[in-house]
């Protein structure tokens, strides 16, 4: 076993100043690799490239921007297959999945490249004319999480890009290796300090947020780390997009299809191994349906295949890591004592690998701590309820509001529920679903700003009013 990258810095392929630090495959618990660390010194060293970068490409005109966007693209494709054996490698999703994050990075790059940069006329009159541009912000530091390690690397680095601004970048020390091969890639395109990658822990992040020539921190991860950033991102005033936890409810309305939704809430709610920001992870079914509902649900949970996400038939993979994994196993614990039914699933896998098969819980409610806390894996708790008002009072009792979603027959009632959910998205007979047009953040303590759309490329820029007097 042996170190397989390099850092990044001024498009340079440098070795890390720190002792390479192993890197799990949670299908089978054993280190498959060695990841370079950077110093502190390091990340100096990365933002100074990318400021030093940054003077001129900021001036980069839009078409070369797009044309590099779309390059960077094509060598996404070309390299899809070593991506995606990374990606689950390292994340231990089922190789499809992987594909299909592969395939969703190159996608969003192409997107993005093809957005505009607005110039809004504010006004335009005999007296003046009132012009707004948006123009690149500089250094953008980009901190990402374990769970979608190369999407969301993409969903940060390439808005970054288009605009203007110069990138360092840092993986989750759990899944550095698909974004240190990006990263390689993306230098074969841009201008040398464009885009730098360092890697650590929390550690490496902190010497970031807290670094006076980074001027924004775009964050995808937990809570408690988001506060943290947010607190050491005073000093210079950063710009800050927070894409944080979430606890997403879905609540099904009286009379809905179970044929139809039951496979669709269960692809939404497990998706990854449930371990998806935007996931649905409290069910509310209204008591009529709930035990038919439960228990297909529990079918389908029963019907996965569990294990090494490079075996073909595998349509379940292992939880990211062992912290994870005792999270999840303490809250479903938890709901047991509490006298929750578990339907399906339920216990830590024996052997090797991080497996917690697909799990069901019912007889739940507010209160209890896998309903009301973030457990971020292959968990869901059904909670039933007997009026509307009830159900949608428990969906908002909580600190997160990412997601949310109303499933049933009659669209303009699920209407009605969804707008009253406090959540940046409200779904209607569908979850998780994220979309490179559709603006996507978390309202409450689930994050500040957006990702996607104009507004999500808006946030990577610094709006100056030119304001020419015809007095
Ligand atoms: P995490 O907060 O533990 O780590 C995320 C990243 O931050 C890692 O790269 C980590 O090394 C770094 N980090 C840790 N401490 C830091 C600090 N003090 N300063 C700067 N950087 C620091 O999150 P995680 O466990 O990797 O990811 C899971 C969490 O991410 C879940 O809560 C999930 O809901 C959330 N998430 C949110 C979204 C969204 O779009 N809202 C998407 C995916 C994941």
């Amino acid at each position: 076993m042996q170190t397989v990258s390099t850092l990044y810095i001024n498009g340079q392929a440098v070795a890390g100043d720190r002792d390479a630090f192993p890197v799990i495959n949670p299908a089978t618990g054993d280190a498959f690799a060695h990841c370079p660390a950077a110093s502190p010194e390091q990340v100096d060293d990365a933002v100074a490239a990318a400021g030093a970068a940054f003077k001129t490409f900021q001036y980069t005109p839009n078409a070369e921007l797009k044309a590099m966007l779309h390059r960077i693209a094509d060598l996404i494709d070309a390299h899809a297959d070593e991506l995606a054996q990374l990606v689950t490698l390292e994340q231990g999703k089922p190789l499809a999945l992987a594909q299909m994050e592969v395939g969703a990075a190159a996608g969003w790059t192409r997107y993005t490249a093809d957005l505009e940069i607005p110039v809004k006329v504010i006004e335009d009159s005999e007296t003046r004319l009132a012009e707004l541009h948006y123009k690149p912000l500089g250094v953008v530091g980009s901190i990402t999480p374990w769970n979608w390690p190369l999407m969301i690397a993409v969903w940060h680095i390439m808005p970054a890009l288009r605009t203007g601004n110069t990138v360092v970048s840092k993986p989750s020390s759990f899944t550095p290796f698909s974004t240190l091969k990006l990263v390689e890639l993306i230098n074969e395109v841009v201008p040398a300090g464009v885009i730098n990658i360092v890697t650590g822990e929390g550690g490496i992040g902190r010497a970031m947020t807290q670094h006076a020539d980074i001027r924004k921190i775009v964050f995808t991860g937990s809570t408690p780390t988001g506060q943290d950033i947010m607190r050491n991102a005073a000093d210079n005033l950063k710009r800050l997009t927070l894409e944080l936890g979430g606890n997403d409810a879905g609540i099904v309305l009286p009379g809905a299809d179970l044929d139809r939704i039951a496979p669709a809430l269960f692809q939404t709610a497990f998706i990854n191994m449930g371990q998806t920001c935007a996931a649905l992870k409290r069910l509310y079914v209204h008591e009529s349906q709930y035990e038919d509902l439960c228990q297909r649900l529990a079918k389908i949970a029963t019907e996965q295949v569990v294990g090494n996400g490079l075996e073909v038939d595998v349509t379940f993979g292992p939880v990211q890591n062992k912290a994870q994994l005792a999270i999840v196993a303490e809250l479903v614990s938890d709901a047991k004592q509490q006298g929750a039914r578990v339907l399906s699933g339920g216990d830590v896998q024996s052997g090797n690998g991080y497996f917690y098969p697909p799990t069901i819980v019912a007889d739940v409610s507010n209160g209890v701590r896998l309903v009301d806390e973030e457990q971020f894996g292959p968990a869901l708790p059904v909670v039933r309820y007997s009026d509307i008002d009830e159900a949608v009072a428990m969906a908002n009792d909580n600190v997160n509001g990412l997601g949310a979603s109303v499933w049933g027959e009659d669209v303009e009632q699920a209407r009605s529920v969804a707008v009253r959910l406090e959540s940046g998205t409200a779904w209607i007979n569908n979850h998780s679903e994220v979309l490179p047009h559709c603006p996507f953040g978390g309202s409450k303590m689930s994050g500040i700003g957006v990702e996607f759309g104009e507004e999500g490329l808006l946030e990577y820029t610094q709006s100056q009013l030119l304001n020419i007097s015809r007095g």
